[in-house]
């Protein structure tokens, strides 16, 4: 062979060593290929991207072939283990578990290692091949709040059991945790009875339990005879503390698993009432989560329905006009307002797809408060994959709700506020009275609550008149740090009392977020004051209660920042904002301030919200609050704030521009507002 023979031989070799190697190249991409066709499959069924046994079994197989082919073993469990470990990054990433699986995580639960908390939680991130630490909480409260704090990634709660029912406590917290779902499992419990060595059912004279598994297990409780049953917050913990006690007559109910682990004998496994015996637990972190496309998704909401005949109806239609199938409904009243409902929705679908967003985008024209808890992959769902159109957006919840439509332009930096997201006007309902109704709505009595006597003096001659709120500052924001600062909570139960007494519904300023659920609690109406128009954490706050706000434009705010501040409560989910005109500051010196109404025509056609005109802050001197109240009226004002004072030269604050009983009957009369005049309440 001559030396050009054999350069001819090198090169062809070479090229069809890169042919081979193009063809392994070519064969990765489609090995790849299949690799995400399986995401998408394991994501649909919810099956973990991770099955440690069949990738050996595999890696097994390959160097079985690869001795047949005298190919060294060593190189073939290399070769595939790189392989095997891109194929399980590729499907992580696709199934978006990817900082889950390969990082581990801190999760937070309620009770001890070996609660049902505890098992739904090692069921869920070990199904995605997740390491998991724990952080024990004592109470649902504790778990979110550990979560909150960073201590811990997500938290896994309970929500509901099949046989006990809704476990109320975690959707209250859940809604003001501020926290997002992101993940659910429907957990297997299986409680049995657990005693000490030595222990036996006819000898058990007491039994610690949890107060749901008494619920559950009460049929099997019922038989036993001379048996005390003691409450427990917590399975494991009941677990744990008769191995402490080593008491053969005391029992405890609990999972096979505590069991296993304080080292009891299981007396009697299978003792729930119903053989099917499921919780559901959620899986719940500071951030919501993308969910890759075509697996299958749910979303919960909160919603709050106006109180008329049929607005649940209208509200539920909007989902099946939307095509969007509701799995679940649940109701709970309203915190500190008990008349009233929240509804939680859970129903197919992520918010980042196009037909959600449009449904929650129509819904939240509907309710009066509506919050996405969050959107996440859901293993109950056996629907087939829905491809999402290359242009939708993706987007998590919040944004979901503040992100301009593309039907909506957004050149003022608020969308939720505006006409062209909502184009009918809003009616905000408090007692009897509604703000953006046809009725202009009447809101008088001190600038501050001083006593007893003053506010419930103010409080009749408001309900006389025939005003329909009652106002009065309890917190009050001075200028100066020596004024008087109002009664506090004290004034706010003054001012809650005189309101029930009459049948006025009451407002109070809330200054700081820190009071917000205090004043809530009390107060019909939140009221934000002027200075505290762009306090951004005190609106945040207000606008995840479930209370009106009355927002007061901050005295050198234009027009847009008013709404863009009124959008940071909206979008925290409260849609019952009341705008409030109370004067600007300009280089005039005759009045306190300019009223500016001009601000009422503009904010109406900006606005679906309703506006109020608060003339005596404006005028400062009470000698012209009527002549502007009748201007305000005039341009179209939805309602109108005035102070009154039984005795306005003695008034702790605002006396100048504190109206007398007889002029304010006086104004009610020009206003056309005819009295009120009951013999009803004190
Ligand atoms: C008030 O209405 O009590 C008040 C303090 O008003 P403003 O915030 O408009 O000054
Ligand atoms: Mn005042």
């Amino acid at each position: 062979m001559n030396e050009s023979q054999n350069r001819l031989d090198i090169d062809q070799i070479r090229i069809d060593i890169d042919h081979v190697d193009s063809e392994i190249v070519n064969l990765l991409a489609e090995r790849k290929g299949l690799s995400l066709r399986m995401a998408h499959e394991k994501g649909r069924v919810d099956q973990p991207s991770r099955d440690q046994s069949r990738e050996e079994d595999l890696i097994a197989k390959r160097v079985a072939s690869g001795q047949d082919h005298d190919l060294d073993s060593g190189l073939i469990i290399q070769v595939w283990r790189a392989i095997v470990d891109d194929s399980v990054r590729v499907q992580q990433e696709a199934l978006g578990r990817g900082a889950d699986e390969t990082t581990g995580v801190t999760v937070a639960i309620q009770g001890i290692e070996g609660s049902y908390s505890y098992l739904a939680c090692q069921q869920y991130f070990g199904a995605r091949g997740t390491e998991v630490s724990v952080v024990t909480s004592r109470t649902f409260s504790e778990a979110i709040q550990n979560v909150r704090d960073g201590r811990a990634d997500a938290t896994v709660l309970p929500m509901e059991n099949t046989t006990s029912g809704a476990i109320t406590e975690v959707y209250d917290l859940l809604l003001e945790s501020g926290l997002h779902l992101t993940g659910d499992i429907k957990f297997k419990v299986r409680h049995c009875l657990l005693g000490v060595q030595g222990a036996s059912i006819a000898d058990m004279r007491k039994i610690y339990c949890h107060t749901q598994a008494v619920a559950q297990c009460s049929e099997f409780l019922a038989t036993l005879e001379d048996c005390e049953v003691v409450h427990f917050s917590d399975t494991a913990l009941s677990g744990k503390r008769i191995k402490d006690l080593n008491d053969p007559s005391i029992g405890a109910i609990a999972s096979e698993e505590a069991a296993r682990l304080f080292d009891l004998e299981v007396l009697k496994s299978g003792i729930a009432n119903r053989e099917e015996n499921y919780t559901r637990f959620v899986v719940v972190a500071s951030d919501p989560i993308d969910i890759p496309e075509g697996v299958p998704a749910k979303t919960s909401i909160v919603m709050a329905v106006s109180n008329r005949p049929g607005a649940l109806m209208d509200a539920l239609a909007i989902f099946s006009e939307g095509d969007i199938n509701l799995v679940k409904l649940e109701s709970r009243p309203i915190l500190h307002n008990p008349r009233e409902e929240l509804f939680y929705v859970d129903f197919e679908g992520d918010v980042s797809e196009k037909t959600v967003d449009a449904v929650l985008s129509t819904l939240m024209k509907e309710v009066r408060f509506l919050k996405v808890l969050g959107s996440y992959p859901s293993r109950d769902l056996r629907q087939k994959p829905k491809l999402r159109t290359p242009e939708s957006r993706q987007v998590n919840a919040r944004e979901a709700l503040v992100e301009p439509s593309p039907t909506t332009d957004d050149p003022k930096g608020y969308r939720l506020g505006s006409r062209g997201h909502k184009s009918s006007s809003t009616v905000v309902e408090v007692g009897g009275a509604r703000f953006g109704g046809d009725d202009l709505v009447m809101i008088a009595g001190p600038c501050a609550v001083e006593s007893w006597d003053q506010i419930v003096a103010t409080a009749r001659e408001v309900r006389d008149a025939g005003a329909s709120v009652l106002r009065g500052g309890c917190f009050k924001p001075r200028t100066s740090p020596y004024s008087f600062q109002g009664l506090g909570l004290e004034g706010l139960d003054m001012l809650a009392e005189a309101g029930k007494t009459f049948g006025l519904p009451v407002v109070t300023e809330v200054l700081s977020p820190e009071d917000v659920d205090a004043v809530a609690k009390k107060s019909d109406i939140l009221q934000i004051g002027t200075r505290n128009m762009q306090n951004f954490s005190l609106l945040a706050a207000v606008g995840r209660t479930h209370r009106p706000v009355l927002l007061k434009r901050g005295m050198s705010s234009s027009l847009d920042e008013l709404l863009q501040a009124a959008e940071y409560i909206l979008a925290e989910g409260n849609q019952q904002v009341i705008l409030c005109e109370r004067g600007i500051r300009t280089f005039e010196r005759s009045t306190r301030n300019t009223l500016d109404l001009s601000a009422v025509p503009v904010l109406k056609s900006r606005t679906h919200l309703p506006v109020v005109v608060d003339p005596s802050h404006a005028a400062g001197s009470r000698d012209l609050v009527p002549p502007l109240a009748l201007a305000a009226e005039a341009v179209g004002a939805h309602g109108i704030m005035v102070e009154i004072h039984p005795d306005p030269d003695t008034a702790l604050s605002d006396g100048p521009q504190s109206l007398h009983f007889h002029q304010f009957e006086h104004l009610m009369g020009a206003l056309g507002i005819p009295p009120n005049r009951r013999v009803s309440g004190g």
